[in-house]
């Protein structure tokens, strides 16, 4: 038996309030909304993170909560705009080790936002940037 919360939620052993449903994917509304209509779209298969979850899942998660977001504006829930999420790892405050794209309705003055550490104000050398994209593009080409 799985002991990963959001596996019990495609099962139905644990409760969700569904949005959304295909072969692949399920999305609900996220039990600790950060603003009213927060949703999480989520593969029906268990992927601990963005390392397991294949490449053209992404893709699919990404329409789907791209569909929901526009939807929004059109039902009761307060929304200006809409961020999506995805934390990938602990230290990017992933807590549910299943994959899961965050779907979060925004609105001017809604108290959500980042916290940004004390250098974000110091914009990094052009030549720190184009040093960083090299490592980057090297990766990519591998
Ligand atoms: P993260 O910090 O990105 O891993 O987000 C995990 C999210 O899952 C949080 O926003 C939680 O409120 C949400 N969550 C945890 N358990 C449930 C549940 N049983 N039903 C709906 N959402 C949940
Ligand atoms: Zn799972």
């Amino acid at each position: 038996m799985t002991s990963c919360i959001f596996c019990k939620i495609v099962e139905g052993s644990v409760p969700s309030s569904k949005v959304y449903e295909d072969e692949i994917c399920l999305a609900f509304m996220d039990i600790q909304p950060v603003n009213s209509g927060h949703v999480l779209v989520i593969p029906k298969t268990h992927y601990a993170n963005l390392s397991d979850l294949p490449s053209n899942m992404g893709g699919h998660l990404f329409q789907v909560a791209q569909r929901i977001a526009l939807c929004m504006p059109k039902t009761n829930v307060k929304s200006e705009g809409v961020d999506f999420f995805l934390a990938h790892g602990e230290a990017a405050g992933q807590e549910v080790f299943h994959v899961h794209l965050h779907v979060i309705p925004r609105y001017k003055g809604d108290g959500f936002g980042f916290k940004f550490s004390p250098s974000y104000d110091i914009l990094p050398e052009r030549s720190e940037l184009d040093a960083i994209a090299i490592q980057i593009k090297q990766q990519l080409e591998k």
